[in-house]
């Protein structure tokens, strides 16, 4: 299929002014609150709608709810203006409760675009130093962006479910660059460098940012960019930087909360995941005219991983549509 042509995205989150507007498009009222933890994915799926949810073989299923039994899911509470509402999603006319059509562990609904959203193969495909570079093929693209040592490789591996295809993006001379993997030959997963690494020196830094903003801007067919952030820590100034960067420059975006399996209290300041992950969000909050989707991870527990790749599905086929 052709897609070349095919227009971007449209965002759905466009960066506001702090102007008295801010009060119209953020209320602060409280609405119907939802806990992210009961939800979509923890049911039975709908079968008419999602028919092709990631499958799991028996003993993988089993291993990962062993896993998961001894995780605690945060529980974040969800207002409905912070749900993420995906494009041509009318809330009247669903079916069944907008609480049920919420990813777990995510303030994202799932509109009736969501589906293939398996990975059957993944292939690494070639690395590039500018945009221009980049396959031209016009397939739709999610590029993987994140402060170095985020998780982003692991996050990589586990939704390819390939433990080292990562690895190909951090052999020398490949972390300076945009790595492209194709999934299911039909879309890409893009591996950006990692910002935010103290020991590279400055002069690389700064041309890194410029080659990775050039290539959010230039690159027609980047259907989203999904940004780690690690959810152990207390937000770093980098990542708000790069969140408020993407948001008034209109990029779509998703952000993925790393780590989320990371419960000890010494290390991240007495602070639990769900905290930080709060704290983030109110932070960016006066960038963003309605919540950017957000989602909660772990390469450990593979927590989101299903979600991300339906996630993925729905905003990918609302692109190759429209
Ligand atoms: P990258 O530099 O962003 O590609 O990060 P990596 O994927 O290489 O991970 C950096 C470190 O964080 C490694 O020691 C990983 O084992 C660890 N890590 C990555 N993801 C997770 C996770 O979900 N939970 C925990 N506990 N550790 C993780």
């Amino acid at each position: 299929m052709i897609v070349s042509n095919l227009p971007r995205l449209q965002s759905h989150w466009l960066p506001i002014v702090t102007s008295p507007l801010t009060q119209f498009f953020i209320s602060k009222t409280p609405k119907k609150q939802f806990f992210i933890n009961s939800t979509l994915l923890s049911k039975p799926l709908s079968t008419t709608l999602f028919t092709k949810t990631p499958e799991k073989n028996s003993s993988t299923l089993q291993e990962s709810r062993n896993q998961e039994k001894f995780v605690e899911t945060p529980q974040i509470e969800l207002s409905l203006e912070k749900l993420f509402l995906p494009p041509d999603t009318d809330v009247s006319s669903l079916t069944t409760p907008l609480s049920s059509r919420v990813l777990k562990g995510s303030n994202i609904v799932l509109s009736k675009y969501a589906s293939d959203a398996q990975v059957d193969c993944a292939e690494f495909i070639k690395s590039s130093v500018k945009t221009e570079e980049c396959p031209t093929d016009g397939l739709p693209e999610f590029a993987l962006v994140g402060r170095s040592n985020v998780g982003k490789s692991s996050l990589l591996n586990s939704l390819v479910r390939r433990k080292r295809l990562a690895l190909t993006s951090k052999k020398p001379g490949k972390t300076q660059c945009i790595n492209h993997f194709k999934i299911n030959n039909n879309w890409y997963l893009v591996d950006l460098p990692g910002y935010g690494y103290a020991a590279a020196p400055q002069e690389l830094r700064t041309d890194w940012d410029k080659f990775t903003k050039d290539y959010f801007l230039n690159r027609p067919n980047l259907v989203s960019v999904f940004l780690l952030i690690d959810a152990s820590i207390p937000a770093k100034t980098i990542d708000l930087e790069y969140a408020s960067w993407l948001g008034w420059n209109q990029i779509p975006m998703t952000l993925v909360f790393t780590k989320c399996d990371k419960r000890k209290k010494k290390k991240n300041g007495g602070r639990r995941p769900e905290e930080n992950i709060q704290n983030f969000q109110e932070l960016i909050r006066e960038f963003f005219q309605t919540a950017p989707p957000w989602i909660l991870t772990s390469s450990i527990t593979n927590q989101g991983r299903d979600e991300i790749l339906l996630h993925m599905s729905q905003l990918r086929n609302y692109w190759l549509k429209h």
